[in-house]
């Protein structure tokens, strides 16, 4: 039973990096656009999660730059007001660009707000009402009670594919030990990075060996990286692993929560204990929400693979480029890197963004319609901000044209996308 009811234009679904630009995008565009998010604060994975780093942007070989548009503006924000900064990547993703995750809350807040379209938080999305192929309601939960709201258009930028998967749109799903493992990002304060910096990747590898040998410390990721924020002395850690878990069973997401924190004890123990530079810190965080990498994958008009990333694959209906490497967080694996070959980029096309049967939704993020492996490269927070902008975009399309999302003229939605500095 539902208590209220509201109309819009566009209806987005999460508030992470592609939910973000999914509204900017409709509401520039003219659009009477509802963003919904169930946590306080925009971002998702960029903020809650406390990943603090865009990578996508550039190439990783060529440095060339793929991504502009709406993404590039919001970086370049944080980078004038001297909250980020470019930085090389340990593992050869490329130069990342590292923020204070408070000041992308704002940026994020006030792009929404500036935009015109209205935002509402600490609400769930939950049922999905739907007739002859369109979704005509979408039930939010939150302190009020429920409400349905109609659209012309929803976009799914839930990262899990909540609202495609209610609507009985087909989708993938890896099982529990494929899925790419869940982290707990975590912050420290009073660190001397300079004696932290002189210890290796390796060095700091073979350190976590020795902890784990000597049975003081329980260390799952004997690998995993920090590094410096645009805070002084403050670092950002990403080396706790909790694998085998659906993020989308709330009971096993619970555990992996409480997992995660105990794992990051032992990482800040053992950083203090064994490795210089940490003597002095403490946590001064834990994500609020651990970081999930990976659950359900939509199958869409046409479905990205490993094969198409690695060979840098184009296409015609192309809406954003990537060239970030297949970086798999296998459960009980280590890290399985696999760099884009060619000239550095591959397209993700539209029809990645197009669920099948439902005539009315897009999707943007990493939910898009990819196999793992292939996600595994196009969840990079640049090209997720891209697809929200595609999506955004596609939606105003479809609805100036009435025709369904799947339907509208790829070239049409490159030409806009083009001439709101999109790279394609
Ligand atoms: C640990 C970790 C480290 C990473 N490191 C990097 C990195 O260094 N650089 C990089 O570029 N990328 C990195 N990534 C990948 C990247 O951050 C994500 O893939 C990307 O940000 C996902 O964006 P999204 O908007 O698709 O999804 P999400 O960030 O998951 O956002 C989804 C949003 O929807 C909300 N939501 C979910 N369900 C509902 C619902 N039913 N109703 C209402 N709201 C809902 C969520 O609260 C969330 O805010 C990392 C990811 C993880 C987990």
């Amino acid at each position: 039973m539902t208590t209220s009811s509201k109309n819009v234009d566009v209806l987005v679904l999460g508030g992470g990096a592609a939910g973000v630009c999914a509204a900017v995008s409709a509401a520039r565009g003219g659009l009477k656009v509802l963003l919904v998010e169930s946590q306080g604060c925009l971002g998702g994975s960029r903020t809650a999660t406390g990943v603090d780093t865009f990578y996508g942007f550039y190439t990783p070989q060529q440095q060339q730059r793929i991504v502009g548009g709406i993404p590039w503006e919001l970086a370049q924000q944080l980078i004038k007001m001297n909250a980020a900064f470019e930085r090389k990547n340990t593992y050869g993703a490329g130069t990342g660009i590292t923020y204070d995750v408070e000041l992308l809350k704002v940026v994020y807040e006030d792009a929404v707000l500036t935009s015109g379209a209205e935002l509402l938080y600490h609400t769930y999305a939950s049922l999905v009402h739907q007739s002859e192929g369109r979704i005509t309601g979408v039930v939010l939960a939150n302190k009020l009670g429920l409400t349905e709201v109609s659209a012309k258009i929803y976009i799914d930028a839930t990262g899990d594919g909540d609202i495609a998967a209610r609507a009985g749109a087909p989708f993938e799903k890896s099982d529990a030990m494929e899925l790419q493992s869940l982290s707990t990002i975590f912050f420290m304060a009073n660190i001397d990075t300079d004696a932290a910096k002189k210890v290796s990747h390796a060095e700091l590898a073979s350190m976590m060996k020795e902890a784990n040998q000597s049975g003081k410390y329980v260390l799952p990721r004997e690998e995993g990286s920090w590094h410096v924020t645009p805070n002084p002395g403050v670092i950002q850690a990403n080396m706790v692993r909790v694998g085998g878990v659906d993020a989308t069973d709330p009971f096993a997401l619970t555990i992996a929560e409480v997992e995660g924190r105990k794992q990051t004890q032992q990482y800040v123990r053992f950083l203090k204990d064994c490795v210089p530079g940490f003597e002095n810190g403490f946590l001064i965080g834990t994500s609020h929400h651990i970081g999930v990498r990976e659950t359900r994958r939509i199958i869409g008009g046409y479905m990205l693979t490993e094969e198409d990333v690695v060979a840098g694959r184009r296409f015609e209906d192309g809406i954003a480029c990537c060239g970030a490497p297949i970086e798999d967080h296998g459960a009980g694996k280590d890290t399985r890197w696999v760099y884009v070959q060619g000239d550095g980029y591959y397209h993700i096309p539209y029809r990645s963004l197009v669920p099948q049967r439902i005539d009315n939704l897009l999707v943007a993020g990493r939910c898009l319609s990819a196999t793992h492996g292939a996600q595994a490269s196009a969840r990079n927070s640049a090209q997720c901000m891209a697809m929200g902008q595609a999506a955004g975009t596609a939606a105003a399309i479809s609805i100036e044209r009435n025709v369904a999302a799947r339907d509208i003229p790829s070239q049409a939605l490159q030409e806009r996308l083009v001439s709101q500095n999109a790279i394609i």
